[in-house]
């Protein structure tokens, strides 16, 4: 991501600071999840300095395991596989680990490359947990309220703001007040997406590689419920009279790179998790969280080579028998491909070897969209809460734009300002702001060497006009910009940040399995396998992988799980708190 980096770094004194008094230790009660009681808190600046490359205890003696990539689900799934007995050894590829999620510093200014929405906190507990650990001795997390601001723009009026909140009877007395009789659809559609979770859990924590998998779930009885046919915007619409509110619980489609009218309606559960369970900031970022697992991995015997990226999957005949890394060639009795999965099975493993996976399916498949990101340190406050996102006022232009490989002029924005509430992230009076804005991915879109500068001025106009931040240009002190060509330098198919697109032609038995098929001791985890991309379902990912690879090797599953008897399989609200 180096070569459209612009770092004007202004004179700043490196400072660490203890956590704000707005953060709370992360202390939940699961019921069937295990019960935690609260946890000093841990200063993370200070672990972010271990670098993971030295081992603290003894190394499994079980099976040797080497991983291709330290991002979130390479990182959840080493912890698991070390806590059961292998020895362990993570290849990445970037001299820093975290992946996507990784951190960014410039001078005293810090920011999450990627993930800023934290959810369903319980996935990773459950990760911690299982190897013994509890991940509120690890992490500060902080539950937002409001979740984000909303500006919802239109053509003749300003942007329509919305805050949302948990509060149901809040949120739904502000939907009221925007069309009547939403607020009550609010609480219906509350009521359906519970019940929708609960019945997609079986799927998204078990591994589906064929339609008998997914006949064991009783496809057909949970079809009425589930609705797949339905879009996410064409389910809202049996709910919602209003357009603005219909977006305001849809855009979250994006979060799969997807448009609301293409996301299949089953991904009505992220609004609903939601209002349901929180959005979360981890202190430091989520980045921090990346930190932590390193952290534990590296206690329970695991080994990490930064820069030190993968050439290469060794084969004798079919079977895997090590890596080809830049520091030499490493045997190891099964390998672990966290790199995003597309990428990894053209580029890691020989076309000779793949009858499924052929380069030409790998290329037939819809990807999901890119995006252009800048990294701000600015001087000074900045008067906006920790999320803000605008919507276009061409709003389904601008979706079918980003389809069809154009970019626009007023695009939909996202802005992250974290350092109001966690002031670990940059200097006193200054604020360290993360810009998105969807675009095309690499395979259709512009020439970014030329388009990058002209679309960075647009999206600071945006800032100042739209978001009314002022004299944006003036107060920059560090910055950084990444365009969806830099996406794709950093081994990301196509640079399609959120891998491939959600479709149900591309979900379950559909999307790469855990383990690879044609060969014997490759496995897959992260974004690009089912369940998808998002930090929660990555999680969820690991712990499939992870479990089938130790079931295979005879090693006990960590985290196997089944559905729970007669119990819900997903949390009360109220046990998911701080
Ligand atoms: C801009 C952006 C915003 C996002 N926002 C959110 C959000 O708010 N909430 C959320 O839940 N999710 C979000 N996501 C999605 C997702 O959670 C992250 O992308 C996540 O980091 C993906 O994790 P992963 O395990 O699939 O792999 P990655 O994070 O991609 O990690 C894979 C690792 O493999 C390494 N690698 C690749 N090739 C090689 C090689 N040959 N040799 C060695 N190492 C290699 C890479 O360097 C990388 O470190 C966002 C993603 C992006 C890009």
């Amino acid at each position: 991501m180096a070569e459209s980096d612009l770092v004007r770094t202004k004179g700043t004194t490196p400072v660490r600071r203890r956590p704000s008094a707005g953060f709370v230790t992360f202390y939940s009660v699961f019921p069937g999840f295990g019960a935690f009681a609260p946890h000093p808190r841990r200063n993370h600046a200070e672990s972010r300095l271990m670098i993971a490359t030295s081992t603290t205890t003894s190394r499994g003696s079980g099976p040797r395991i080497g991983i291709v990539g330290a991002g979130p689900g390479g990182l959840a799934t080493a912890m698991l596989l070390a806590h059961a007995g292998a020895d362990v050894t993570i290849h990445e590829a970037q001299p820093i680990i975290g992946g996507r999620t990784r951190r960014i510093t410039m001078g005293d200014f810090a920011f999450d490359t990627g993930p800023t929405f934290f959810m369903m906190p319980w996935v990773l507990e459950e990760i911690f947990s299982a190897v013994g650990r509890r991940l509120q001795d690890h992490a500060d997390l902080h539950r937002l309220d409001p979740m984000y601001r909303l500006m919802i723009g239109r053509p003749d009026a300003d942007p329509l703001t919305i805050d949302a909140t948990q509060d149901v009877d809040r949120m739904a007395a502000t939907l009221d007040a925007i069309e009547p009789g939403d607020g009550a659809a609010f609480r219906r559609f509350m009521r359906d997406n519970r019940r929708k979770l609960e019945l997609m859990t079986p799927i998204l924590r078990k591994p589906i590689r064929s339609l008998f998998d997914l006949a064991t779930w009783d496809a057909m009885k949970v079809a009425p419920t589930l609705k797949p046919w339905q879009s996410v915007h064409g389910n809202l619409s049996t709910y919602f009279r209003n357009e603005h509110v219909r977006l305001a619980l849809s855009f979250q489609s994006k979060y799969l790179g997807m448009s609301p009218f293409e996301c299949p309606g089953l991904f009505s559960i992220l609004p609903f998790i939601e209002y349901e369970y929180g959005v979360w900031h981890p202190r430091g970022g989520c980045n921090a969280l990346m930190d932590a697992m390193a952290e534990v991995f590296v206690e329970l015997g695991g080994r990490i080579h930064t820069a030190d990226p993968v050439a290469g999957i060794e084969f004798d005949g079919r079977r895997a028998t090590g890596l080809r890394t830049a520091s030499g060639l490493h045997h190891y009795d099964e390998v672990v491909v966290n790199a995003d999965a597309t990428w990894a099975m053209k580029n890691l493993v020989p076309a000779p070897l793949r009858r499924k996976w052929t380069d030409a399916r790998i290329d037939s498949k819809k990807y999901s969209c890119s995006t252009f990101m800048l990294y701000l340190g600015i001087d000074g406050e900045v008067d906006l809460p920790h999320h803000t996102i605008y919507t276009s006022t061409r709003y389904t232009e601008n979706l079918a734009d980003i389809g069809a490989g154009r970019l626009t002029e007023d695009a939909s924005t996202y802005v992250h300002n974290p350092s109001r509430i966690d002031p670990s992230l940059a200097p006193k009076n200054a604020s360290s702001l993360y810009v998105l804005v969807p675009t095309p991915n690499d395979a259709a879109g512009p020439d970014w060497n030329e388009a990058g500068p002209t679309y960075r001025e647009a999206t600071l106009d945006r800032l100042g006009d739209v978001f009314g931040i002022e004299d944006i240009r003036r107060r920059i002190c560090v910055e950084k910009m990444v365009t969806p060509a830099d996406w794709r330098n950093e081994r990301i198919n196509l640079g399609a940040t959120f891998n491939l697109a959600h479709g149900l032609d591309q979900m379950l038995h559909r999307r790469p399995q855990h383990r690879l098929e044609d060969v014997d001791g490759v496995w897959l985890v992260g974004g690009g396998t089912h369940p998808g991309s998002g930090l929660p379902v990555i999680f969820l990912s690991s712990q499939i992988t992870a479990d089938l690879l130790c079931r295979e090797r005879g090693l006990d599953a960590p985290t196997a799980w089944s559905p729970p008897d007669g119990a819900s399989s997903i949390p009360r609200p109220e046990a998911v708190s701080v």
